[in-house]
């Protein structure tokens, strides 16, 4: 069972404990973004059972009024197994999806499969005519550019700092080139992005320059931040704008439990009360 100190960050182990967090959510003016925990399979078959759950997920969601959606992470499709293996898996998700009028978030993991991850998500973009959306990361390189193609195609595009260490050659390394980066992409995407801009941020810095960029182009847009991250601010803005919030469930929390945990002193300190706590 998931222990209390994990379910601040964690929606849950199963399914409908997840659907469950996804209600209480919505209850606060905030739509959830489900993920089930899992990446970096070197074999086919966990690949396969995650798309399986992701299907069986867009069934049961299909079966509410929730204002829900889905992210899977390409590893998790079996990209680290195959190309081939990651894109039959992430139609069949698209497919099912798209059967039930549904949403599909991409998330991006490291450098080496951009390409890949861009790729998939335009075909699908096209396909659904935009009932998808991918993740681009401010820390490398090439996003400002990327964004100009992406610019072009239906669906959401989430602009996030990145949670990767790309080298020098591809990236940025230090924070604060890193938030000029997410500046300028954010300024490109408020003036090119006429369906929207996805802020994928806690930074007070970063939505507020967006409610600014809003103000000045029109571009719809919305906030989307981490479950058990500046929650009260998740419920606040959600009176001004669309706030969504990514809330991972499944067997496999630990190691996303102690990503969140040792990121950030807050969170260290939030872990550390509740084991003095008991
Ligand atoms: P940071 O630079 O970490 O923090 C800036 C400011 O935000 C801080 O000074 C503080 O004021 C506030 N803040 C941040 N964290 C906290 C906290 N715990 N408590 C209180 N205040 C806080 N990364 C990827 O590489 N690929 C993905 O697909 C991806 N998807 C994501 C989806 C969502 C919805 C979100 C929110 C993030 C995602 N990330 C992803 C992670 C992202 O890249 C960053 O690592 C993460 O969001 C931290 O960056 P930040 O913008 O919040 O700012």
């Amino acid at each position: 069972m998931l222990p209390p100190i994990a379910s601040r960050f964690v929606a849950g182990e199963t399914a409908p404990v997840a659907l469950e967090h996804a209600r209480a959510t919505n209850d606060r003016g905030v739509g959830v973004i489900l993920n089930l925990l899992g990446e970096h399979y070197d074999e086919r078959e966990p690949a396969d059972e995650d798309t399986e759950a992701y299907c069986d997920l867009l069934d049961d969601l299909a079966r509410t009024d929730l204002r829900a959606c889905i992210s899977v992470k390409p590893s998790q499709l079996g990209l680290d197994v195959g190309e081939a293996v990651f894109r039959e898996n992430l139609a069949r998700v698209v497919e099912r999806a798209d059967e039930h009028g549904e949403f599909v978030w991409i998330d991006m993991e490291d450098h080496t499969t951009t390409d890949a991850t861009l790729d998939v998500f335009a075909e699908h973009a096209r396909e659904t005519d935009g009932a998808v959306g991918v993740c681009v990361q401010a820390n490398l390189r090439r996003t400002r550019k990327d964004l100009e193609r992406l610019s072009d195609l239906p669906g959401k595009v989430r602009l996030v700092k990145g949670a990767y260490d790309p080298p020098e050659s591809v990236g940025y390394r230090e924070k604060s080139r890193v938030n000029e980066s997410y500046r300028d992409c954010l300024e490109y995407m408020f003036e090119a992005f006429d369906d929207g801009v996805a802020v994928g941020s806690h930074d007070p810095a970063m939505i507020a320059l967006a409610e600014k960029l809003h103000d000045e182009h029109g571009t719809p847009y919305e906030v989307q931040m981490l479950m058990g991250v500046r929650e009260d601010a998740q419920t606040e803005l959600a009176g001004d704008c669309e706030v969504w919030q990514y809330a991972p469930y499944g067997s496999k929390w630990l190691s996303y439990f102690y990503r969140r945990v040792l990121e950030r002193k807050e969170n260290l300190a939030f872990a550390l009360r509740a084991v003095v706590a008991g």
